[in-house]
């Protein structure tokens, strides 16, 4: 039976484990946090409130559930979430407010109601996306992009064909502007660009299929919160057998020549046929992989966004608010430009997102769990102190000015009741991510696709690589299909 260390209980970590065990393998999973998720993980706030710690937003649920089926188990058992019936609402500094239905055919006629477009134009707009998504989604983010046999697939050489004409060569706001023309749905589309931690100014059109996934396939949310999707693929590994070694950092990958031997845990080596690297790609190469020879071009491609995250227990509620919410700067595209510099700007998109609408016991009653999110630059040696008191007062002015113009300005900090800052340099601790990006490295050049890591080694045997920082990339639906290829680049070396 073949023995499979995985390294890091991220969600793709723990997709590989339910993937490898039902193949026949012993999986060990080690850990160096007390508790499965990595980036999906929660915590609470004196004052009961229950927070998950990174993602908010679920797509593509089917590649949760196929775990379970793979598994010979109903998800439905073990596995519960609601299809959103909107999916954020957004504010413009104007005035504007607009609150996007879950349907692709009801965002468009609303978006024609409410913004300077024809709907016949929203209509092209998403058929567009949704054409990108058929012709290269599918076939770029389900397979290895860097095996011969994926190139062999006639599939693919079509896709390959296609690829320039689908906006390759225009930045995503580029398509927006000519398809959408007016400036505030414009910024709605530019934003999510943010989906991969890019920037909608540099990123290629092609990326303008990203609003497929969310109206097409839906948006939605787990019954207890997003740390649902962590702990029901754990839970359903240790059903299978699989053994997790929580708080036991991996501090080596042992190799014999040019084959894997096994990890380091605890100064002591311990042997596996196949070792599977949950850990952030750079920071594998510089910590478990000395003197193995670095992929320089792959580990020097811009990194994706990090984030600053204030996570506020709120003594009141606001029905003018939903799950998630945007709140736009008044000018995008300096705001970019300020984050390229390294820095954050003095007017911010804010995201509120605030599970306590669904999931009641996120927050007593009559409270609510704020999770306030903005896109910051990657840690390289910024005074985040300092960045976070001027972030925070800015945050606390727009959005008392926004949801009550008439009070006192500032008046919601009256209602923060408990509080926790996240930094970029935080979430690089805590998750183990080089310089606290979110999403491994950004999308900002045509040729990103294709310079992210390979989900397997190519210098050493039986080392395998999956998770956001590699091929497809980050978020938590390519991260299961991240180990969805490296299960089945397994099976192909096993043959
Ligand atoms: C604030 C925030 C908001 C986000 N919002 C969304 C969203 O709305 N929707 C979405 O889809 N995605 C979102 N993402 C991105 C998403 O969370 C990630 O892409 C995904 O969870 C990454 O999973 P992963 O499998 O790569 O592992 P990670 O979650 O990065 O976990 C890696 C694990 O490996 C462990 N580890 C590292 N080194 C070692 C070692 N040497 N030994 C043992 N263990 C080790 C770490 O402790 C960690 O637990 C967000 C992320 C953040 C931080």
């Amino acid at each position: 039976m073949q023995t499979t260390a995985i390294i890091g209980a991220g969600i793709a970590g723990l997709a590989a484990a339910v993937r490898l065990a039902v193949a026949g393998h012993t999986v060990d999973v080690y850990e160096a946090n007390a508790g499965p998720g990595g980036k999906l993980s929660q915590f609470s706030l004196p004052g009961s409130y229950r927070f998950d710690f990174g993602p908010s937003l679920f797509t593509m649920p089917q590649y949760v559930d196929e775990l379970f089926e793979l598994a010979g188990e109903d998800p439905r058992a073990h596995f519960h979430y609601t299809r959103l019936p909107e999916v954020c609402r957004y504010w413009w500094p104007d005035g504007t407010r607009f609150t996007a239905p879950a349907s692709t055919a009801q965002l468009i006629t609303e978006a024609a109601l409410t913004f300077d477009v024809p709907e016949q134009a929203m209509r092209d707009f998403m058929d567009t996306a949704a054409r990108k998504y058929t012709l290269t989604g599918r076939t770029f983010l389900e397979k290895s992009l860097h095996k011969a046999r994926t190139w062999l697939d006639p599939q693919v050489a079509y896709a390959m064909l296609k690829i320039p004409g689908l906006d390759l060569f225009r930045s995503m706001h580029d398509v927006h502007e000519a398809a959408l023309k007016d400036p505030r749905l414009v910024q709605l589309f530019d934003r999510f660009a943010t989906y991969n931690g890019s920037n909608p100014y540099k990123a290629p059109g092609l990326l303008s299929m990203i609003p497929h996934f969310e109206h097409h396939f839906g948006a939605y949310l787990p019954e207890g919160g997003m740390y649902d999707i962590a702990t029901s693929v754990y839970e359903l590994g240790k059903r299978l057998g699989v053994t997790y070694h929580f708080n036991t950092p991996v501090t080596q990958i042992c190799r014999a020549g040019t084959q894997v031997r096994g990890i380091e845990v605890g100064g002591k080596e311990v042997n596996y046929d196949t070792v599977v690297c949950n850990m952030d790609v750079w920071l594998a190469y510089d910590r478990l992989l000395p003197g193995a020879k670095r992929p320089r071009i792959t580990l020097q491609q811009q990194k994706s966004t990090s984030a600053v995250i204030f996570y506020w227990g709120i003594d009141r509620s606001f029905p003018e608010l939903g799950l998630h919410n945007i709140f736009f700067s008044h000018d995008y595209a300096r705001e970019f430009a300020t984050l390229e510099a390294g820095s954050l700007s003095d007017d911010v998109t804010v995201y509120v997102n605030i599970s306590s609408k669904y999931v009641s016991g996120d927050a007593p009653t009559g409270h609510e769990n704020w999770f306030v999110m903005v896109n910051a630059p990657a840690h390289t040696g910024q005074d985040w102190e300092q960045l976070v008191s001027e972030l925070r007062a800015q945050i606390i002015a727009m959005l008392s000015r926004e949801l009550a113009p008439a009070r006192a300005p500032g008046w919601l900090a009256e209602h923060i009741r408990a509080e926790r800052v996240v930094t970029p340099p935080d979430i690089e601790r805590l998750t183990g991510s080089h310089q606290g990006a979110l999403y491994g490295t950004s999308s900002n050049n045509r040729m990103a696709a294709f310079l992210r890591h390979p989900n397997f080694s190519r210098q050493i045997g039986g080392l395998y690589f999956l998770g956001g920082s590699v091929h497809p990339g980050g978020g938590v639906p390519l991260c299961l299909l991240s180990a969805r290829i490296v299960a089945d680049l397994m099976e192909q070396a096993e043959k």
